[in-house]
């Protein structure tokens, strides 16, 4: 029979196993995963999960029982320590092997640790695991001071959660403006001015060089690259997350800020794939090499290698990938009542056309390279971003028709391009 070992249940490991079925994969599927609890969804933790007065359950994506039901080995718990590639196999923590035809490596990533001194206090958070959401929204509870390491998307949203109960809220960032990696200017200026209007101080320009302890030994201070130091409680850590690589390192396949894969989601070893966070691929639409952070990512990848390992489930048995991965990427975020989606994939020198009149609340941002749209922000938009997924997901030469002046007149809809 077939085997297929799936390393990592989260989001793409989980999504894998459960796509491998409903496309009639009939061999034995392994989802091996280093977490105890069953596989679960990463976003609310940083946004509704924070709030106060919520339900704290974060959606199960795989239940055991649905495990059981789908004849899917579901192990909790379990550390992946190695793979023998030669023999097809990985290694367990107990020194067990599980054999396999085909390798899914969905390891994700973990956050970036601060090192400066104190980073290790009590009252400091990073924010991947369930286990880190539950304790800093305790500690929220009974915080006054919040201050928050690095404006990006899970800065932010975590400051939009403190706010809700009325702490003090500081964030920190080091590049001039907030999300500056991710976002252009003008949506980053907005996202800023929302929390700036909310209560939240935010500083750029500015780095965090040492958290200080207070009498209990906690955390109780902060100070900075300017000479300040200020109040905090609750240290939150979010600047950006690190691939977890090391397992397909030792295995001695390729690697470079993530496992490096091919236009079929491969690895240097054409039996073991590697999809979400942990992947770095080459991207199809924006033509770029890429490692992608999102749900949309790690479900579209994890969904596209399983319908290559399930083809090779049906006879004539067909070894060898055809299709090449395609997806077009995008992203969402939730700050207070803006709802910020995303679709393309912009570099930061991409200029943008603004459509729409940002006070309102409701506007896009369309990014430019050249001539070409690579890329629509939207707030508080769906109609644009459902039309620009469209747009974007169309073929080349009629993008070209999507100019700066056709998207700029916020009056006709981008559905009409
Ligand atoms: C707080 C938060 C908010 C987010 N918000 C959004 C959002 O609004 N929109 C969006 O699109 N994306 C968001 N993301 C990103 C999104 O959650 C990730 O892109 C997605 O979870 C990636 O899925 P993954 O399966 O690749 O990796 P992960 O979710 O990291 O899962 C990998 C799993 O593999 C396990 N593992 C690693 N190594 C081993 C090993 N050797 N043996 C066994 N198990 C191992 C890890 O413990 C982990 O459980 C958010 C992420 C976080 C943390």
């Amino acid at each position: 029979m077939n085997r297929t070992v799936i390393v990592g249940a989260g989001v793409a490991g989980a999504q894998t196993a459960l796509e491998l079925r409903h496309r009639g994969y009939n061999g034995a599927i392994a989802l091996l995963g280093e977490e105890h609890q069953p596989p679960y969804d990463r976003p609310p933790l940083s946004k509704e999960f924070l709030k106060p007065a919520t339900e704290h359950h974060p959606l199960d994506l795989l239940p055991a029982q649905v495990a059981r039901e789908q004849a899917i080995d579901l192990r909790l718990g379990t550390h992946v320590d190695g793979i023998k590639a030669a023999e097809q196999k990985v290694v367990l923590g107990d020194s067990s092997t599980v054999a396999y035809d085909y390798l899914v490596l969905a390891t994700g990533a973990r956050n970036r640790p601060l090192s400066v001194p104190g980073a290790n206090l009590p009252g400091v958070w990073g924010l991947r695991r369930l286990d880190e959401a539950e304790g800093l929204r305790r500690a929220l509870d009974h915080a006054r001071d919040v201050v928050i390491v690095g404006g990006g998307f899970i800065g932010l949203e975590v400051a939009a959660a403190a706010r809700a109960r009325d702490t003090n809220v500081t964030v920190v960032e080091l590049m001039p403006r907030v999300m500056a990696r991710v976002l252009s200017p003008e949506m980053a200026h907005h996202f800023a001015q929302e929390h700036r209007r909310r209560g939240v101080e935010i500083l750029t320009g500015v780095g965090v060089t040492q958290l200080l302890a207070g009498p209990l030994g906690n955390a109780s201070e902060v100070a900075l690259s300017d000479g300040t130091v200020i109040p905090a409680d609750v240290v939150v850590a979010g600047i950006g997350i690190l691939p977890s690589t090391d397992l397909a390192e030792r295995a001695g396949l390729r690697t470079s800020d993530g496992i490096v894969v091919d236009r079929h989601l491969r690895t240097s070893d054409s039996r073991i794939y590697a999809i979400g966070d942990c992947s770095r691929f080459d991207c199809a639409v924006s033509g770029r090499d890429l490692r992608l952070e999102s749900i949309q990512n790690a479900v579209d990848q994890a969904r596209f290698v399983a319908g290559q390992i399930a083809a090779t489930n049906r006879p004539p048995a067909n070894d060898r990938p055809t299709a090449l991965y395609t997806a077009l990427p995008w992203f969402w975020s939730e700050q207070y009542d803006s709802k910020l989606q995303i679709v393309g994939v912009a570099p930061t020198e991409a200029d943008s056309v603004v459509r729409g009149d940002p006070s309102s609340g409701s506007f896009s941002v369309c990014r430019f390279l050249g001539e070409r749209l690579v890329a629509v922000e939207s707030v508080n938009h769906a109609r644009d971003h459902v039309a620009a997924r469209k747009i974007l997901a169309a073929d080349p030469t009629r993008l070209r028709r999507v100019t700066r002046a056709a998207v700029s007149d916020a009056a006709a809809p981008l559905k009409s391009l």
